[in-house]
């Protein structure tokens, strides 16, 4: 079921429930004072009657007795029936009809002598009458006159049911008027409401892969689903903006796939062509040696860029010591590479508790993180020369990795953290620009920063700042 119809449903149900519990309640109370104010007619009526026949009168006759009863009566009772009854034996003393509607027998009586009063609704059909009319019966045991007698009066509410009648026919009226109204209404409003969503999931159907980069969702208002747009405006450029990213990705790394690929396949073309001599074997294999190793260079940095891309929970996060972790990276840095680097590792102020050079990381993330920027001081400096300084303070460790090299030219300065990005100097040094994303990544994964400051041909350093908790 649509939103639309079930706000509807929902509205009118609760507002018909309201209705009807108005309703009920309405004529529930009515029935009740009807039946309260009835009853208190009867019980008026019975006292007077004991009244009159307690105080021992000699009464002549039954019409002047019924002439002297009536008097006391303020209001005509419809088919009122008076039975007045001898408490000792129950003799039927006084009664003003001969065929007794309501029928009362002597476990009553008795139960009223017991009880002194009581109140009894009675159902009768009348002769030829189509439906039975609801009687009120109430008896007294009246002793406070000469005479003790018991009297019980009945009559039928013809009034007051008929006005019940009415209220009843009222109320279902007007309940089904507002029902009527209530279901347009509610309908009508939750047309209105879910207009803004309708337009958004047209808007939103006619978003593709082919129009992602300039989509927009335009929903007007101040209200939740305009805030919605808007968040969904931000999400849309976001993803353009990745999936550009990875467009480009997916090109620079075939492209730089391609090329050492090619080299490999034309320099075996080339020697398969015809018989060469041992050497001239040699230095083919040399140089497939070469790009084969470019290639090995370049799926390890994809493998670690995918890999610094998971998340925290992927990562078995523990307490490194900086100092230590930075001491092994010379030597895999050696091991990397034939050419003799010098990388000189110092404290800005030496540590007097182990603590306080040591933060929660990733110790072979973190290995990666200082090998790059290590190896990358040393590649774009003539002295393959890195100084490495370890400084910290309450909150974070920096290390700080400088190099007297070629130094980064400040229309590249923003760039060089994005994949595949190279400097614009950096044509004759080995390299697929890849580095510094995976530092960046590593560096986001421990929460950390990493900034540059360079001067071209006078060097340039990098910040890496680390979280110790
Ligand atoms: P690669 O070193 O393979 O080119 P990186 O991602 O490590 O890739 O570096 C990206 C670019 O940043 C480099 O091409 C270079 O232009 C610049 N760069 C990084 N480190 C240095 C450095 N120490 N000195 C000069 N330029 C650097």
């Amino acid at each position: 079921m649509s939103i639309k119809y079930k706000i509807a449903l929902y509205y009118s149900l609760s507002a018909v429930l309201l209705l009807v519990t108005f309703a009920s309640f309405s004529y529930y109370f009515s029935a009740k004072m009807r039946t309260q104010e009835y009853t208190g007619r009867l019980t008026y009526r019975a006292e007077s009657i004991a009244k009159v026949l307690g105080d021992g009168a000699q009464i002549k006759s039954d019409v002047l007795l019924l002439d002297k009863l009536d008097q006391t009566a303020f209001q005509d009772l419809f088919l009122e029936e008076i039975m007045v009854y001898d408490p000792v034996d129950f003799d039927l003393v006084y009664t003003n009809i001969q065929d007794k509607v309501v029928q009362v027998d002597i476990r009553q009586l008795e139960l009223l002598k017991r009880e002194k009063y009581m109140h009894k609704q009675v159902l009768v059909t009348e002769e030829n009458a189509e439906q039975a009319h609801e009687f009120e019966l109430v008896g007294i045991y009246d002793t406070s006159n000469k005479i003790p007698l018991l009297v019980l009066v009945s009559a039928y509410d013809k009034f007051g049911h008929q006005n019940l009648t009415n209220l009843k026919r009222i109320l279902l009226i007007e309940l089904a008027v507002c029902v009527a109204l209530l279901v347009a209404i509610g309908f009508f409003f939750a047309k209105q409401m879910v207009q803004p969503i309708i337009r958004l999931v047209r808007q939103v159907d006619k978003i593709n892969v082919n129009n992602l980069q300039n989509a927009k969702v335009n929903i007007r208002g101040k209200n939740e689903i305009a805030q919605l747009a808007v968040n969904f405006n931000t999400m849309l450029h976001r993803l353009g903006e990745s999936f550009n990213l990875q467009k480009s990705f997916v090109s620079n790394a075939s492209h730089e796939l391609r090329t050492p690929l090619a080299a490999i396949i034309s320099q075996l073309q080339v020697a398969i062509g015809k018989d060469r001599t041992a050497e001239d074997y040699k230095q083919i294999l040399q140089s497939v040696l070469e790009d084969a190793e470019n290639l090995s260079e370049l799926t390890n940095g994809l493998l670690q860029l995918a890999q610094s891309e998971l998340g925290e929970q992927h990562f078995k996060f523990q307490a490194v010591r900086i100092d230590e972790l930075l001491l092994d990276v010379p030597n895999l840095v050696n091991v990397q590479d034939h050419k003799k680097r010098k990388i000189e590792i110092s404290f800005e102020r030496m540590p007097e508790q182990d603590d306080e050079i040591t933060c929660p990381g990733n110790e072979s993330l973190l290995k990666i993180l200082f090998l790059n920027l290590v190896d990358n001081a040393c590649k774009f400096s003539p002295q393959h020369k890195a100084l490495v300084s370890i400084d910290f303070d309450d909150s974070y460790i920096t290390v700080k990795v400088q190099d007297d090299g070629i130094g980064i030219p400040p229309a590249d300065l923003q760039n060089i953290f994005e994949p595949f990005y190279r400097g614009e100097n950096t044509v004759n040094v080995r390299g697929h620009g890849l580095g510094l994303s995976i530092c960046k990544k590593i560096v986001q994964l421990h929460r950390g920063q990493i900034t540059v400051e360079s001067k071209v041909g006078h060097g340039t350093t990098f910040h890496v700042k680390l979280r110790k908790s």
